[in-house]
């Protein structure tokens, strides 16, 4: 999109270019009723429906740079699907769960997920500049669960300096980056100080939801506290404008390594096609796709969820086919808090010791014969590998 398309939008087509571009007008000028939209978007009876019903379910709030990047005629446009609720929403799929990976009980102390004996989850903030409809936190996400209340950091903060083995903290919500540049600040010392924190990540969506949140001042506070990885959560080569770039680009700058998180989405992004085009710009704009993942059980989220298979038939269509820093990892979030399993194509055909039958990606079969003694061949698995294979 251009820079300035948001002026065919009438509402909208006063607004100067400098204002625009700020965070603090986009926050402000968020679309959270039906009468708003419908001065963005032909709502459907659908989506009017969903947005006037809302009692209480998952908040809706669209900044404006995102709204204009929806199509007004298509309800069916990937950026639209992602922003603006169905009334879909309100059916509860038999699999839905309300915490699917079960973070409510591997909270130690409010707001931190322990699950891994390594790393943490710290959940810092609950507010999101939009909200995505799968989003697998909506049950305290755009809530007052009370997350960034600074008892509650400092308490999480506490037990991860007193557990040694926590080396990598991981600081979510929520989107951390709408909390002020001071209070990050003040949180990443925080983590910082602390002798055995390696080094701490960012997930955030910030930078392709609003992207006017990546400033020169955002960027010396993480150059301040490098090393400082960031996730950042994309899902459709559409959302990778030139001012979500310009901002990849100014992280990447600040010595920040970008990796991505997608969600598989039934209709948004689950063909081949689509995935590849995504991950392609992600290279051009520095970042280098992470993980896939299947859509989380999210109570109201089913209309969204596809099969497994679909994910691997994606990651067949990909590796080998492209770039291998294009091909990230497909994994399943356990339900019930097993933590992230990764699911791939098998291009195992055989194994026995000595002799491994592997499939490339074209399909042709080669054979690589290991270099396996008496006692090698004792010890080696025998026969089939433990998973299944695919045909
Ligand atoms: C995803 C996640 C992590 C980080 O996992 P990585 O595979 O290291 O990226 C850590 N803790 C929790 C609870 C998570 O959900
Ligand atoms: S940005 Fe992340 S936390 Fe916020 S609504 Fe979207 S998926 Fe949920």
């Amino acid at each position: 999109m251009n820079v300035e398309a948001y002026r065919r939008i009438p509402v909208w087509k006063d607004v100067p270019l400098e204002e625009w571009e700020t965070y603090g007008w986009q926050m402000r000028h968020r679309i959270t009723t039906v009468e708003q939209l419908r001065q963005v978007i032909h709502v459907t009876p659908s989506e009017e429906a969903a947005v006037t019903k809302r009692d209480g379910r998952f908040i809706m709030g669209i900044p404006p740079y995102w709204a204009a990047l929806m199509d007004p005629d298509d309800p069916t446009c990937p950026i639209r699907r992602q922003a603006v609720p169905l009334e879909e929403e309100y059916y509860t799929s038999p699999n839905d769960l309300v915490d699917p990976l079960a973070e409510d009980s591997h909270m130690p102390v409010p707001g931190l997920v322990h699950r891994y004996p390594d790393r943490v989850l710290l959940l810092v903030v609950e507010v999101c500049s939009m909200y995505c409809r799968f989003c697998t936190r909506s049950r305290v996400v755009g809530t007052s669960a009370g997350f960034s209340r600074g008892a509650n950091i400092d308490a999480a903060i506490d037990y991860i300096r007193s557990h040694r083995k926590i080396r990598d903290v991981l600081i979510s919500g929520g989107d951390p980056l709408t909390l002020s540049d001071e209070r990050l600040d003040e949180i990443l010392a925080k983590l910082k100080a602390i002798p055995h924190v390696e080094f701490v990540r960012i997930g955030t969506r910030n930078p392709v939801t609003l992207p006017y949140r990546v400033t020169e001042s955002l960027c010396s506070v993480l150059k301040k506290h490098k090393p400082i990885w960031m996730s950042v959560h994309f899902n459709h080569p559409k959302e990778v404008t030139p001012a979500v770039k310009r901002a990849c680009g100014m992280l990447a700058d600040s010595g920040v390594p970008l990796g991505s998180q997608t969600v598989l989405l039934k209709g948004i992004n689950d063909r081949p096609a689509i995935m590849k085009k995504l991950f392609h710009e992600l290279l051009k704009s520095r970042v280098r796709p992470y993980y896939i993942y299947q859509c989380d059980p999210v109570r109201g989220t089913s209309h969204f969820r596809t099969t497994v298979a679909t994910g691997v038939q994606i990651l067949e269509k990909l590796r080998g086919h492209t770039t291998g820093y294009a091909v990230p990892t497909f994994v399943v979030d356990a339900p019930g808090g097993g933590g992230k399993i990764p699911v791939m194509p098998s291009y195992v055909v055989s194994y026995k010791p000595g002799e491994v039958v592997l499939r490339n990606y074209a399909g042709k079969v080669y054979t690589y014969k290991e270099e396996v003694g008496t006692d090698e061949r004792a010890k080696a698995p025998l026969a089939e590998p433990s998973y299944a294979l695919a045909d």
